[in-house]
């Protein structure tokens, strides 16, 4: 069964990230989307433990790494299953993704989905989307 989820930025940051799982636990999970407001550069795009954003970033925790490995780039084999890489953010602001990761799953106990995407001090959680209405909005794009 497929999964959908999104994180949508408010406040200084604006935009959503899709992300998408077509199969099973072993689908890659493809993240689409922009985000505006970022200062330009590279920034570190990392899926953080907790989805508690009553303190801004503060009460979201280390990078989420359920199997205790050592932080490492997107292309490395040893990372955190938060570990996204970097976006690079143009000169107006925005940086656009569309990437795919294999170490990332929407599906069972180690989830994403209720953990949280956090940039410039803010964080942003990552929710199922609707399976009947925006999965379909979004699938037939
Ligand atoms: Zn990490």
């Amino acid at each position: 069964m497929a999964i959908n989820a999104v994180c949508i930025f408010m406040g200084n940051l604006i935009g959503s990230l899709i992300f998408l799982q077509q199969q099973t636990h072993d689908g890659v999970v493809h993240v689409t989307g922009q985000i505006r407001n970022l200062s330009e550069g590279e920034h570190g795009f990392h899926i953080h433990k907790s989805g508690d954003l009553r303190n801004g970033c503060m009460n979201a925790n280390s990078h989420y790494n359920p199997f205790n490995k050592t932080h490492g780039a997107s292309e490395d084999e040893e990372k955190h299953v938060g570990d996204l890489g970097n976006m690079f953010v143009e000169s107006n602001g925005v940086a656009v993704l569309d990437a795919k990761f294999e170490h990332v799953t929407l599906h069972g106990h180690y989830s994403v989905i209720g953990r949280s995407v956090v940039n410039e001090m803010q964080s942003y959680i990552i929710k199922e989307l609707d399976k009947n209405t925006k999965t379909k909005a979004i699938e037939g794009k």
